[in-house]
């Protein structure tokens, strides 16, 4: 009999996108994936009955809930408490963009709070409150930010969005240095321009931009190909690193001339 306890993972906002690919190829490396978004369950039966075949654990525990709201982070951590007392991978995925990408001059307080809540404040909350279940003995755990390429590349009609990014940015540094002692390593991902939701109100002004060589490697990026870099990262292969950057981006991070 296998005494190994199964190993556990929260991906936040993980019902579509970069966040559902994620969720996918852990449930494959046989991890217990808890799956959280906003969407209602009815609708997202197809991708939990995916998981459970794929990791073999039924029911593929969800909440459904946004997280910038304390009772879903609090629903989360009880979940994660009361079913298995520790988390050994966490994905702070879930992002929104600026809604109807305006001028930075026309940004409202709203606008700046609702961004920033979600994509910067909630995922600050929801990792140090799990935090005491992350500290490994025996094992090492990962923490692993989905930012990207805003963190340093100025857009100013998503100045709400680029300041978000650049604050996961410093946060990843911070929780890299608190929690280095507790075996927990922490990385940074940095995607560019990946096909899903979030883009495709703008697929076509991307698709100029990419015909035109804004990408060394000139194609869209996928959910899969950010998805590949956490299998490796949580397989153990960067064991020796901790606040590390790695770029999803089809090189668009070189500077060229
Ligand atoms: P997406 O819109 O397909 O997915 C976002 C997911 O997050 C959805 O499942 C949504 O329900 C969930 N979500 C949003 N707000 C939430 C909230 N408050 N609480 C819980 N869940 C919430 O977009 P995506 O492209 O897959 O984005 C995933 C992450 O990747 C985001 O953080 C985004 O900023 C980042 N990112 C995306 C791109 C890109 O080009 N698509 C590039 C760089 C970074």
């Amino acid at each position: 009999m296998n005494n190994v306890p199964i190993k556990t993972a929260l991906v936040t906002g993980s019902t579509s996108g970069i966040g559902k690919a994620i969720a996918l190829a852990l449930a494959k490396e046989g991890i217990c994936v808890i799956v959280n978004g906003r969407r209602d369950k009815s609708l997202i039966t197809t991708m939990l009955s995916t998981i459970e075949e794929l990791n073999n654990i039924k029911p593929c525990p969800y909440i459904q809930g946004d997280i910038s709201n304390e009772k879903t982070r609090n629903a989360i951590i009880e979940l994660i408490k009361k079913n298995y007392g520790y988390l050994n991978i966490l994905v702070n995925n879930a992002g929104i963009t600026t809604q109807n990408r305006k001028d930075m001059i026309n940004l409202t307080e709203d606008d700046m709070l609702k961004v920033l809540k979600i994509n910067c404040i909630a995922p600050f909350l929801l990792t140090t409150a799990l935090y005491p279940m992350m500290v490994a003995k025996n094992t090492i755990n990962y923490i692993i930010n989905i930012a990207s390429i805003s963190s340093y590349t100025v857009s100013t009609n998503r100045a709400d969005y680029c300041i978000s990014k650049a604050g996961m940015s410093m946060m990843t540094k911070l929780f890299a240095i608190r929690f280095a002692a507790d075996n927990i390593r922490v990385f940074e991902l940095r995607p560019g321009i990946i096909q899903t939701d979030m883009t495709r109100p703008v697929q076509e002004k991307y698709d100029n931009l990419i015909a035109n060589g804004l990408l060394p490697i000139s194609r869209w990026g996928q959910p899969e190909d950010v998805a590949m870099v956490v299998d490796a990262i949580t397989k153990g292969f960067y064991n020796y690193s901790t606040g590390e950057i790695i770029n999803v981006d089809g090189g668009f991070h070189i500077a060229r001339l």
